[in-house]
């Protein structure tokens, strides 16, 4: 080595030995987060594969935590059916045959009724007001709760927006139209049709299409023109009604296995907090976006008439969608439980909601 490239090779053992003390402070400062340990998670969701926005957002989420993360943290995710049967990803999760699940609360009403108040309620609040309502005001404690016994730890990842009434056969002009309408529509809003006269079938969404095509079912519900649009219902049934006040906006849910998540180093954790929110805000925006889109060409469509429930059904629903959260209350301590503490809030935000957002919109029809 000539005198030339030993000072070369001396400053270079300097600066790299000068680098690796530094960035050794810099790591240890904050928690003691192994930088050489990886975990590998997979992540089950309850979407078909490629379905647009949902299965879309769970995939960006995983990977924005990989990025984040420099690979510590390597999520897989799957598809409904993939590993998991769509409607056992909470047993999956709860179990640890997977350390994570994306869904809505709603799928697993028949385990824990009391779920679907983190999903969406009837004529009840919308994106914003669940949002103030979970981070801000005992929401998300109170759904941390109640996952806790199932080994669950949760966060919101999501919203649809409002979603439309759905496709329908024949007009709805009356509660009269209601009765004996076999509609597709899950959850709460299919409680109220039933109570309402209405005959709710439950179906996979996969079967939706050829159900209201060949005249099985009357009527479905699915999300938005968006959606909708994709699944062709524009070509099963004429009718398309709005709003959907079975589901005014439906929160999605990351569910993390809790003995997994204990196991995370603080740093990761955080990052898992951070892109969850940050698949929140981008779902939300995918929806709003893309369904001004759809709903412009469904207009387009001469077979298609777009129509607002009329008043005194909308009013009936709402009325039977009361009575039916008052009864499953009355039968369910834990469902009133949740069903006080959602109540309780929406009727404070209600008092801002009327002179902020009402008043605005209400603005806009005037000439
Ligand atoms: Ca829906």
């Amino acid at each position: 080595m000539t005198q030339h490239k030993l000072f070369f090779y001396v400053l270079l053992t300097t600066l790299l030995t000068a680098c690796g003390g530094a960035s050794d402070v810099a790591v240890n400062g904050e928690g003691n987060a192994d930088l050489a340990q990886q975990f590998k998670w997979e992540m089950a969701t309850t979407w078909p594969a490629n379905f647009p926005i949902f299965q879309e957002g769970a995939e960006r989420f995983a990977d924005d935590v990989r990025l984040m993360s420099r690979g510590r943290l390597d999520i897989h995710v799957y598809a409904g059916g993939e590993l998991v049967p769509a409607l056992q990803v909470f047993d999956a999760v709860s179990n640890g045959v997977v350390e994570m699940g994306h869904g809505s609360p709603y799928y697993w009403a028949g385990k824990v009724p009391e779920a679907q108040f983190f999903s969406s309620v009837p004529f009840g609040m919308t994106a914003k007001g669940m949002t103030a309502w979970l981070y801000n005001a005992g929401g998300l404690e109170l759904w941390n709760e109640i996952y806790k016994p199932f080994n669950l730890k949760v966060l919101p990842m999501g919203n649809t927006g409002v979603q439309m009434g759905g496709w329908f056969n024949k007009q709805i002009n009356s509660m009269e139209d209601i009765k004996g309408l076999r509609m597709r529509i899950p959850g709460l809003g299919g409680k109220v049709l039933k109570k309402a006269g209405g005959n709710p079938v439950l179906m996979a969404g996969s079967e939706v299409y050829t159900a209201l095509e060949r005249g099985t079912i009357d009527a479905t519900e699915w999300v938005g023109p968006f959606h909708d649009l994709r699944l062709g219902l524009n070509r099963a049934a004429k009718f398309y009604y709005y709003p959907g006040w079975h589901e005014p906006g439906t929160v999605f849910e990351l569910m993390i296995n809790h003995t997994k998540w204990a196991l995370l180093p603080t740093d990761l954790q955080k990052m898992v907090e951070t892109a969850a929110a940050a698949t929140s805000e981008w779902i939300y925006a995918q929806m709003e976006f893309h369904n001004q889109q759809a709903l412009k060409e469904l207009k387009t469509k001469q077979t298609v008439q777009i129509l607002e429930f009329p008043e005194a059904v909308l009013s009936d629903l709402k009325r039977t969608s009361k009575a039916t959260l008052a009864e499953e209350a009355a039968a369910n301590p834990k469902f009133k439980r949740v069903y006080d503490a959602y109540a309780a809030f929406r009727a404070s935000y209600e008092g801002w909601d009327k002179i902020s957002e009402e008043s605005y919109q209400a603005s806009l029809r005037l000439e």
